[in-house]
């Protein structure tokens, strides 16, 4: 997990949490569509399960689990198929995006719109907090929910709503664009600190003397800087970029002091999981029992009413 990932994505589903029962999905079945090698998938899984939990608050109250282990995801995409009409698929965005870059895709690519769908309805989701490129996909699920009730006479699914959260910006990285995996531009929260600090002191920024007065909001670190430290930290800052002799270095090493201090406990806690991940099985297999259930209910009540 980056910086973006966690400030984009999952603090606002911790934020969420507090006042929502809250599900986290690690997306297993959906990653198939790309990783295609049993043993890379299994060692992502356990990497981004460690994350997860090194992250999650400790009273937090979000229920993690797998969703292959939830089992009906698939079965219940299985049957929103029958319902969701070709042309509709042809207009997804993800569905565009991937076809521009490969010549030929796999049909799981093609049908994740609808898995997502059975992902969100099987759990009578209200909201689902998602960054502006999924709002298409949301809508999806509102429409394909709305054929099944409508096709059915029924009001088994409930539509679901977008939480798209406007105050949450787009993170740069250390070449100023969107921090992405895909533009090795991004700090990873759990790197080891050697591999943090390299990344922290390539960020692109301006070329002043050392003398030159430097102007914080306009540098790729105090952005950065910005979303960890406290207002009194951000201002002392931000005078020593005023002063003579405060090089962009200094500030990177900053900005690296902060981030170690910002993740402290997670990172401990990572280190904690790699010796011993026996707390993480345990918890799963709690949550995905619960997950399980509740997907259970609605895929019985769902086959009854298509007469299976
Ligand atoms: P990447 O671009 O690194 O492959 P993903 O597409 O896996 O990231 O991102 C997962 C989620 O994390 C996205 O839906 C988005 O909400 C969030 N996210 C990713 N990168 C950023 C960023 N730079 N700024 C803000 N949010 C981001």
């Amino acid at each position: 997990m980056h910086i973006g990932n966690y400030f984009g994505a999952f603090k606002p589903i911790v934020d969420i949490s507090q006042w929502n029962t809250t599900y986290l999905m690690l997306a297993d079945l959906h990653s198939l569509t790309s990783v295609h090698d049993g043993e890379t998938l299994r060692r992502n899984k356990k990497r981004v399960l460690m994350e997860y939990f090194a992250l999650l608050p400790q009273d937090s109250k979000i229920i993690v689990f797998e969703q292959s282990k939830a089992n009906f995801h698939d079965k219940t995409a299985g049957v929103l198929h029958n319902l969701v009409p070709y042309s509709l698929m042809l207009r997804a965005h993800s569905f565009k995006d991937s076809q521009n870059k490969n010549s030929d895709i796999n049909m799981g690519v093609f049908n994740y719109p609808i898995l997502m769908t059975a992902d969100i309805l099987l759990y009578d989701t209200d909201i689902v907090p998602v960054g502006k490129d999924q709002k298409q996909h949301l809508e999806f699920a509102r429409d394909i929910a709305g054929f099944f009730n409508k096709t059915y006479k029924t009001d088994l699914f409930k539509l679901p709503e977008p939480h798209i959260d406007a105050s949450v910006m787009t993170i740069p990285g250390t070449d100023g664009r969107k921090m992405s995996k895909s533009y090795d531009n991004f700090i990873g929260i759990f790197d080891d600190e050697k591999t943090m600090k390299k990344k922290i002191m390539s960020i692109v920024t301006w070329s002043e003397e050392l003398d030159d007065p430097k102007d914080p909001e306009n540098c790729n670190v105090f952005a950065l800087i910005k979303l960890f430290a406290k207002k009194s930290r951000q201002d002392e800052i931000a005078c020593k970029y005023r002063e003579w002799g405060y090089w962009y270095g200094h500030a990177k090493l900053e900005l690296l002091e902060i981030i170690l201090d910002y993740f402290k406990t997670p990172r401990e806690r990572f280190t904690s999981f790699e010796e011993d991940a026996g707390y993480i099985d345990m918890k799963l297999e709690d949550w995905n029992k619960i997950a399980f259930d509740m997907a259970e209910k609605k895929y019985s009540e769902m086959v009854r009413l298509v007469g299976l």
